[in-house]
């Protein structure tokens, strides 16, 4: 970022802004030094390299509140209004609104203009309110156990045996009504809730699990399995490790039998830390699958270096792969390729059986979507089951009482 700001050398006693005149632009001193003058001349602070002056007036749009002043012979950094308006238009309503009330406090002024114009201003307000309102009924239902898991089924596409389930997540607000999972996910990764929530499904999930495993295949060549979702943030904290450990223990799971799906972006966080926190998952006997596989950039090379055991193929090919000659290569491409380095493929977003028979004729293992099942709730898995098999379609699989 330094690069695109220019830069000032100035010599000694050199007045950099006068108080009173418009505050354009903020300052970091790279080399020297500054003293903060009011309009007295009192000299009220010193400032070094590596700090920064100016930036209320330039946040604000109010004029300078002191004069600044060079000690010795210094090199600035310029920050000018437009760029900082390029991040601030880039940056969350909710930090805006904050730093607009903090301004505005700080100056004790009515008229601050921050964003540009009142009405975006109005917006950010409303928009931060009901968010952070939404937060704190997110943390009240992870604490107070009012969210829910749905169960997808994975079907085992040569055979029609069931598999496994996915967990997904549901939340009824109690005014709002039902929110959609990946608003709700994007809120919890915002606002730091994510740990919890992902703990509470992990718990919920592994919990829920010794009862939709009776209904699944039994054969000596299985380990059915229940597969949780995992964000970025849980992957950049080790603690995941310990809560993980901690539940297989206490559950008694066999090795294999949960799965965490984790996309590309997840990925590419931070490289060395993703990589030592799944390894050590790995060696717990969890298995990673990466899901939406085709939509993002992690590279290949990560399937290669991390413990991932399962590609789940994105739902945007699957779901066009009989009307796109693209989509179709996309998916034949990627089930070659799990194949070749030893790993099961899951189609997702199967709506069709002329979709299903295609991927398992191109050597895709494990199936998902409506086609099989909606994700039910725990208490419907059974009545699904029951009526797939009288209809011919799930075969083989044995029920454990
Ligand atoms: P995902 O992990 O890719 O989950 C699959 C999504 O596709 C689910 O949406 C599922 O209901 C939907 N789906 C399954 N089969 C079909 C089909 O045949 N057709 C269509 N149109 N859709 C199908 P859902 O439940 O709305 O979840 C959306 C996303 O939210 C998930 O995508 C996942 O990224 C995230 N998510 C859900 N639960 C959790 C969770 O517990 N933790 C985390 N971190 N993310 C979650
Ligand atoms: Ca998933
Ligand atoms: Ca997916």
């Amino acid at each position: 970022m330094q690069d695109l700001l220019p830069r000032e050398n100035l010599p000694a006693g050199y007045l950099v802004c006068r108080y009173g005149e418009p505050g354009d632009s903020a300052y970091i001193i790279e080399a020297g030094g500054v003293e903060v003058v009011t309009p007295e001349g009192i000299s009220i602070a010193q400032l070094g390299a590596g700090e920064i002056f100016g930036e209320v007036a330039l946040l604000d749009r109010q004029p300078r509140t002191a004069s600044v002043r060079t000690l010795a012979e210094t090199t600035l950094l310029r920050i000018d209004r437009v760029h900082v308006q390029e991040l601030l238009k880039r940056t969350d309503p909710v930090i805006r609104h904050l730093l607009t009330v903090l301004l505005e406090r700080f100056r004790a002024r009515s008229q601050f203009q921050l964003p540009a114009d009142r009405r975006a201003a109005v917006e950010d307000g409303r928009i931060a309110t009901q968010t952070l309102m939404l937060t704190q009924d997110l943390a009240h239902a992870v604490a107070n156990d009012q969210l829910e898991l749905a169960y997808q089924p994975l079907v085992d596409l040569p055979r029609r045996r069931l598999l496994g389930f996915e967990a997904l997540i549901r939340w009824r607000h109690p005014l709002l009504g039902p929110i959609v999972p990946t608003s709700l996910i994007a809120l919890a990764e915002k606002t730091g809730l994510i740990h919890s929530l992902s703990e509470w499904v992990l718990r919920r999930a592994v919990g829920d699990w010794p009862e939709m495993r009776r209904w699944c295949c039994q054969d000596a060549d299985c380990i059915p399995f229940i597969s949780v979702n995992l964000s970025a943030p849980d992957l950049s904290d080790p603690s995941i490790i310990g809560v993980v450990a901690n539940l297989l223990q206490r559950s008694g799971l066999r090795s294999g039998e949960l799965h965490l799906e984790l996309t590309e972006s997840t990925l590419i966080e931070d490289r060395d830390q993703v990589s030592s926190i799944l390894t050590q998952l790995a060696s717990l006997g969890v298995k990673v699958a990466l899901d939406d596989f085709g939509t993002g950039y992690a590279g290949l090379d990560c399937l290669k270096s991390l413990p991932v055991s399962c590609l789940k193929i994105d739902q945007v090919f699957v779901r066009e792969m009989l009307t796109s000659q693209r989509s179709h290569e996309i998916v034949s491409t990627a089930i070659a390729l799990a194949r070749s380095l030893g790993m099961t493929t899951i189609g997702e977003g199967i709506e069709e059986e002329s979709v299903a028979s295609t991927l398992e004729q191109l050597g895709c293992d494990i199936g998902q979507g409506y086609h099989f099942a909606r994700p039910l709730a725990l208490s419907s898995v059974a009545a699904w089951v029951t009526e797939a098999r009288r209809l011919g379609h799930l075969q083989g699989t044995v029920l454990c009482d």
